[in-house]
C-alpha cells in the first residue's frame, strides 16, 4: 500500500519548498525530520529520527548535510525505503555508503535536480568527447549564495566528472581547484574549478572549453530553487516501486 513521501531536512530552505511541491503534485507528505529544535515546514509532522521516517514513508527525499548521509543510507536500506538524495558535499566514504544502500534500495542521487542542468551534463559529456584535452582547456566557474557550505558545488563536480569520463580520465587526477599564488603554468588536460560565493545567488554554472582559436561556453542560471524541489518530487514519484539500484536525474528525465 502507498504510504507517501517523507522529507529529511524539512526545516531547511529546500525542505520547505519540497513540502509545498509534494502538495502541488497531489502526493501525500507523511512527515519529516530535522535537527532538534528546528521549526518544520508549516503543517508538517516532525518525526523523531530517520528510522521513524523510513518506516512511515515509501520514499524519503533528503536535502540535509553530508554528515547525515552514512546514517541515512543505513536506516533507509534497513527499512527498504527508496531514497531521493539531493545533499551535496559528499566525501568518498559518504558516496560509498550511497552505493552500498543502492544494492538494497532504489536511490536517485543527483547533485542537481533541474532539467536544464541535466541537459547541460549530457552536453558536457558530448563536448568532452569532441574537444580533446590537448587543444581545449576546461574551466568550470560556479556562483552560489553566501550560506552555501561546500565548494565547488556538486553540480560543478558533476560537470567535471562528465568531461573527465568522456576524456577517459579520473577527475581526481586532473582536477585543479582554487588557484592562488605561484601555481605554475596550467597542466594540459587539467579541469579547473573556481567557486564564487555571495548574495543570494540560487546557482550559476559556466562550463568553458578554451582553445587557441576559439572558446565555447555553456551557462546555466537557476533563478528559483523551486526548480530543484519540483525535480526532486518528480524523482520521488518516479522511483517508487523501482528495483534496487543507483539512478540519476537523467534516468528520471528519460535522457538515457
Ligand atoms: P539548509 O541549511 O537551509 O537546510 C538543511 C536542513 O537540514 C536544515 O534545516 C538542517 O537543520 C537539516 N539537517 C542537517 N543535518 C541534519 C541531520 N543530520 N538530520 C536531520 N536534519 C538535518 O540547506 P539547503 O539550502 O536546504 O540545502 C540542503 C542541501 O541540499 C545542501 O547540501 C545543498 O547543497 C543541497 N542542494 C541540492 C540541490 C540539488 O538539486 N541536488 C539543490 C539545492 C540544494
Amino acid at each position: 500500500m502507498t504510504k507517501g513521501i517523507g522529507i529529511a531536512g524539512i526545516a531547511g530552505r529546500m525542505g520547505r519548498l519540497l513540502a509545498e511541491e509534494v502538495a502541488a503534485a497531489g502526493a501525500t507528505l507523511v512527515g519529516g525530520i530535522d535537527r532538534p529544535g528546528a521549526t518544520p515546514a508549516p503543517g508538517a509532522i516532525l518525526l523523531p529520527d530517520i528510522a521513524a521516517l523510513a518506516a512511515a514513508a515509501d520514499v524519503v527525499v533528503d536535502f540535509t548535510h553530508a554528515s547525515a548521509v552514512p546514517a541515512h543510507a543505513a536506516a533507509l536500506a534497513a527499512a527498504g525505503t527508496a531514497w531521493v538524495l539531493g545533499t551535496t558535499g559528499l566525501s568518498a566514504t559518504d558516496e560509498a555508503a550511497v552505493h552500498e544502500a543502492a544494492e538494497r534500495i532504489a536511490v536517485v542521487y543527483a547533485p542537481n535536480f533541474s532539467p536544464g542542468v541535466n541537459l547541460m551534463l549530457a552536453l558536457a559529456e558530448r563536448m568532452g568527447a569532441v574537444l580533446p584535452a590537448e587543444g581545449y582547456d576546461v574551466e568550470i566557474v560556479e556562483m552560489h549564495h553566501r550560506q552555501k557550505v561546500d565548494a565547488p558545488s556538486g553540480t560543478a563536480i558533476g560537470l567535471g566528472r562528465a568531461v573527465a569520463r568522456a576524456r577517459g580520465v579520473d577527475l581526481a587526477a586532473v582536477r585543479e581547484s582554487g588557484r592562488d599564488g605561484h601555481t605554475g603554468a596550467r597542466r594540459t588536460g587539467a579541469i579547473g574549478f573556481a567557486a564564487l560565493r555571495g548574495g543570494q545567488v540560487v546557482g550559476e554554472h559556466t562550463l568553458l572549453f578554451a582553445g587557441a582559436s576559439e572558446h565555447i561556453a555553456l551557462t546555466h542560471r537557476a533563478f528559483d530553487r523551486r526548480v530543484f524541489a519540483s525535480g526532486a518530487i518528480r524523482a520521488a514519484l518516479w522511483v517508487q516501486g523501482r528495483p534496487a539500484g543507483l539512478y540519476t536525474m537523467m534516468d528520471v528525465l528519460g535522457m538515457r
